[in-house]
């Protein structure tokens, strides 16, 4: 329904007045400066049938530079916008960026996952204080000594969360 699409698009942009980049034309962030082009194209290339609900939560998601949400701050941010999902797909579909490579998973604890748009290789600060989750700025740090690997396996990644909590 393309009149539906339309109107999606519309308010999600005219929403976000925080977002200066998409409005100016002429101020070029990465990729071709259209948060809602780069989208579609990126779930394109991942394989991933840009719907309306993948469009607006990835325009959410990626329209605005690196970031570390969770799911359910993500949904909270979708409801502002005025996008028709539920909780579970907002789940689904972060778990679907993040089987395609578009996202990385930051497992905090058993109760807090982020969601990274960046995908590089690099390490996090969390702030227990209030739930934040921060790049290490320093992308060449590393363990003194890796463990020793089991027979016919090798290191995937190596995610280091260091904890931060405020001097009492
Ligand atoms: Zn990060």
């Amino acid at each position: 329904m393309p009149d539906v699409e339309i109107s999606l698009d519309a308010s999600i942009l005219n929403d976000d007045a925080a977002h200066p980049a998409a409005r100016a034309p002429g101020h070029q962030p990465a990729l071709t400066g259209c948060p809602w082009h780069d989208v579609n194209e990126m779930l394109q290339a991942a394989g991933l049938r840009p719907t309306r609900q993948r469009m607006a939560l990835g325009w959410l998601l990626f329209g605005k530079g690196a970031r570390h949400l969770t799911a359910e701050m993500l949904y909270e941010e979708a409801t502002l916008a005025k996008v028709p999902v539920s909780l579970a797909t907002v789940y689904n579909t972060l778990n679907q960026l993040t089987d395609a490579g578009l996202l990385r998973q930051v497992i905090v604890d058993v109760t807090k996952t982020y969601f990274d748009t960046n995908v590089t290789a690099h390490h996090h600060f969390y702030l227990e204080n209030n739930h934040e989750l921060v790049d290490i700025p320093d992308p060449h740090l590393v363990l003194q000594k890796m463990p020793e690997v089991p027979e016919g396996y090798e290191i995937a990644r190596v995610d280091m969360v260091v904890r931060l909590r405020k001097k009492r």
